[in-house]
């Protein structure tokens, strides 16, 4: 059976973009009004060599289920239910914002795998919306274009991965915190390529005196100005023997 693919996020983040782009067709509304998308809409996709079923959905709002944003948010919750993978939209030049927070809590509480795509990432000032997104706790962002078609072999890849791993172990089972094999790093980060670490916060909450600290040396411009750090600086770091970069956002 083709797999299931969710499109989900709050409204105006590009979902019914995504979704034209990967059934090549414009069946799903666009629109720059929030909420133009009522219905969950499907369609078959086709990414590289991957085919599975695309569900557009309504935007989460947070609003009683009586009310027309009550019923979007209803059928997204199904339609997540039914999913086999969520692709997770943000608008990253907006960066995290409390709707994306709620929407991604909701997702987690699903159990069910992620990818977390930063949409309109094209624009330059959306890098640290990019990097706010890891905050989400949905794991790495992708840096994505829906309308320009960028990141989509990132997309391919991380799908193509949740495929292979979901036909062998259907439900995932819960994860046994006191499992010590868990160390040896069988995970998606295993050797070769240096875990990625972002450090984010508000303004001003220590973000590169956190990372100094770390580095054992003052790498990093601080101060009491909030925003000294305006764009996003990686910076390698070792730590026993493993590669480590780290974000300042
Ligand atoms: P939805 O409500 O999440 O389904 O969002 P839509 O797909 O309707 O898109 C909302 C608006 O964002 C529209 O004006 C789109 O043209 C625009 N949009 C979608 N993807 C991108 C993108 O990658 N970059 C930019 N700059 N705009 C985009
Ligand atoms: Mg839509």
């Amino acid at each position: 059976m083709r797999p299931h693919v969710v499109i989900a996020g709050r409204p105006n983040v590009g979902k019914s973009t995504l979704f034209n782009r990967l059934v090549g067709q414009r069946l799903a509304l666009v629109d720059d009004q929030p909420g133009v998308t009522r219905d969950r809409r499907e369609g078959e996709a086709t990414l590289y060599d991957l085919d599975f079923t695309i569900v557009d959905t309504a935007g989460f709002e947070d609003a009683p289920a009586a009310t027309l944003a009550g019923r979007m948010r209803k059928q997204t919750e199904t339609a997540i239910g039914e999913a086999d993978a969520v692709l997770f939209l943000i608008d990253a030049r907006a960066g995290v914002t409390p709707d994306d927070e709620r929407f991604a809590a909701l997702v987690r509480k699903s159990g069910k795998p992620v990818v977390l795509l930063a949409n309109k990432a094209e624009a330059r000032m959306a890098q640290g919306g990019v990097l706010d997104a890891y905050s989400l706790g949905l794991g790495e962002p992708i840096a994505f274009s829906a309308e320009h078609g960028e990141g989509l072999s990132d997309l391919h890849d991380a799908l193509s991965a949740l495929f292979e791993t979901g036909a062998s172990d259907d439900e995932r089972a819960d994860d046994d915190d006191a499992d010590p094999s868990d160390e040896d790093g069988e995970g998606a980060e295993s050797a070769g390529k240096p875990l990625r670490i972002a450090i984010v916060g508000r303004p001003n909450a220590g973000k590169s005196t956190l990372i100094n600290t770390l580095l054992g040396e003052d790498r990093l411009l601080t101060g009491p100005e909030a925003g000294i750090t305006r764009d996003s600086i990686s910076v390698e770091w070792n730590w026993r023997g493993r590669e480590i970069k780290l974000f300042d956002t």
